[in-house]
């Protein structure tokens, strides 16, 4: 069956099984205690992908978003939305999690912390995230050749290649494939 997933696992799935883009949303959210629709979408969408169930989605959302706004405001402007990702309100539809394709084609404004970071964050972000990531430089500059040659998805999984130790049947073409890839390895 679907494996299920707590709130306190997340911190050190990130770590280990999360690909770039939603390492970034994790850490960004527990940094600041905020994020913006485009972050919430995409990484509510995901959380529940790897099995997060709606309980400990809340959980999360509620336990960083409080830190900065009142209880009250996050019921009330937060919680229909959380829900809804999960099939709960409105049309009742359970929505499906980003592709790599969709995360690319968005449109990333200044502060937004969603994305795809092989594409939307620059060359000198990515270098100083991967090394406090602890990738070894050779292997950063094949990572980085993909990158300015505009191949995101082949750099992912040459990421997803380092960190694993391990190589991929085919690229990575979603955030949800690379953790069931990872946790496969990983367990
Ligand atoms: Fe995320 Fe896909 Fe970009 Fe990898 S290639 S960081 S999984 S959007």
């Amino acid at each position: 069956g679907e494996t299920v997933v707590a709130e306190e696992d997340l911190d050190a799935l990130s770590q280990v099984s999360f690909p770039p883009c939603m390492r970034q949303l994790h850490e960004s959210i527990r940094k600041t205690h905020h994020a913006k629709h485009g972050a919430r979408l995409q990484y509510g969408l995901f959380l529940k992908g790897i099995g997060l169930p709606l309980e400990e989605s809340i959980k999360f959302w509620k336990t960083e978003l409080t830190k900065i706004m009142t209880r009250e405001k996050f019921q009330k402007e937060y919680l229909y939305s959380i829900r809804h990702n999960y099939g709960q309100e409105g049309r009742r539809v359970s929505y499906t999690p980003y592709s790599c394709a969709k995360i690319l084609s968005e449109t990333i404004g200044i502060g937004d912390c969603h994305g795809c970071p092989f594409k939307h964050n620059s060359a000198q972000i990515l270098k100083n995230r991967f090394e406090s990531y602890g990738i070894p430089p050779s292997d950063l500059q094949i990572i980085m050749n993909l990158v300015f040659e505009g191949q995101y998805q082949l750099a992912c999984s040459k990421y997803f290649e380092i960190i694993h130790s391990s190589a991929l049947e085919k690229v990575i073409c979603d955030p949800n494939e690379f953790f069931k890839q990872s946790q496969k390895i990983r367990c």
